[in-house]
């Protein structure tokens, strides 16, 4: 149940009675969610005069919702604004490699105007005998190349274990494809002050990836960002994931989480990301995280999909424009 109230100051107060009385309740600005309380009945101490709406109806991911919450959310980091009317590009390499190619990437992503510098240190692969990551020896060299140029850091934590390790160097915590379902890492990233991006998983509906984020909300941390990487369909022949292009608007629709397109993990094919970005971007999204890599043959991980800085810069200059037309 969501109440809105016609004063701010009662709905403040109504959660508190309500969590005085041992009933999960979330309050933002009028409105008041009940997550587990669907008859009005079972609100402590309601008083129709002080209520505007009701909403009886609403979706188990109440925080994530539009309903209760419907102004965008923008994050705030270091470097960056993301959501809303903001368009942020992340870059970077699949993988950190060494201290000096991530500088070298962090130099060109920073050159074409990117604010979040991308790179998996702790990677989770097919096969458990090719690169898994470099570890905090990597996040070191992240960090580093971060703060040389003013870039803020995602990184992937795929461990609940790891998450005192990733904070010490990240700006941002990315949740993987294959760990948006992992709730333990979803409980232990909630009580975090740092942003997460949680990509869709590869068979998760959009259902399932906003109760994923509420997981997240619900042990306090609402500072998300969803991305569409990609699903799996009936056909990975020519491209390695089928973008969703229309879970773009219905996401924005849906939830006030800022939502960012991927488009090299669903292309897989380097030739096919810039197409698929700038489907993404006509769709609405806030952003875009791509992957490069300045010798693609060579890259660790993903190569094939890795763009080149200088087909970065052609992409981000159209992606822009894009933005721009549309807002
Ligand atoms: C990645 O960002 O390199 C990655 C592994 O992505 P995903 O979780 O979307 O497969
Ligand atoms: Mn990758």
């Amino acid at each position: 149940m969501i109440i809105q109230f016609n004063q701010v100051e009662d709905a403040q107060k109504a959660q508190k009675v309500a969590i005085a009385a041992k009933k999960i309740a979330f309050v933002h600005q009028d409105r008041v969610a009940y997550p587990q309380i669907s008859q009005i009945s079972e609100i402590p101490n309601y008083d129709a005069k002080k209520v505007k709406k009701v909403y009886e109806k609403h979706p188990t991911y109440v925080k994530s919702s539009r309903l209760f919450h419907p102004e965008d959310t923008i994050i705030r980091t270091p470097h960056s604004k993301i959501g809303g009317n903001n368009f942020t590009l992340m870059a970077g390499p699949d993988s950190i490699e060494s201290a000096a190619h991530v500088l070298k990437m962090a130099q060109a992503v920073h050159e074409i105007g990117g604010t979040v510098l991308r790179g998996g240190s702790f990677k989770p692969r097919t096969s458990p005998y090719t690169f898994q990551g470099l570890g905090e020896e990597g996040l070191k060299f992240h960090r580093e190349a971060a703060d040389k140029v003013g870039m803020d850091m995602v990184t992937e934590i795929m461990d609940s274990r790891d998450v005192d390790l990733v904070s010490k160097y990240t700006d941002i915590f990315q949740v993987g494809a294959r760990n948006m379902q992992n709730f333990s890492l979803l409980k232990a990233l909630s009580t975090q002050n740092k942003p997460i991006l949680l990509k869709r998983g590869m068979a998760a509906t959009i259902d399932d990836l906003l109760n994923a984020a509420e997981y997240l909300a619900a042990g306090g941390n609402d500072q998300i960002i969803l991305v569409e990487r990609g699903i799996r369909t009936f056909d990975n022949k020519y491209t390695r994931n089928t973008f969703d292009v229309g879970a773009i608007p219905v996401l924005k629709q849906l939830t006030h989480y800022p939502i960012i397109g991927d488009p090299s993990h669903a292309a897989g094919f380097s030739e096919l990301v810039t197409p698929i970005a700038l489907a993404a971007c006509a769709a609405g999204v806030q952003g875009l995280i791509i992957e490069i890599h300045d010798h693609p043959k060579q890259a660790f991980v993903d190569g094939r999909q890795a763009l080149t800085p200088d087909q970065l810069k052609i992409l981000n200059d159209k992606a822009q424009a894009i933005h721009q037309l549309l807002s």
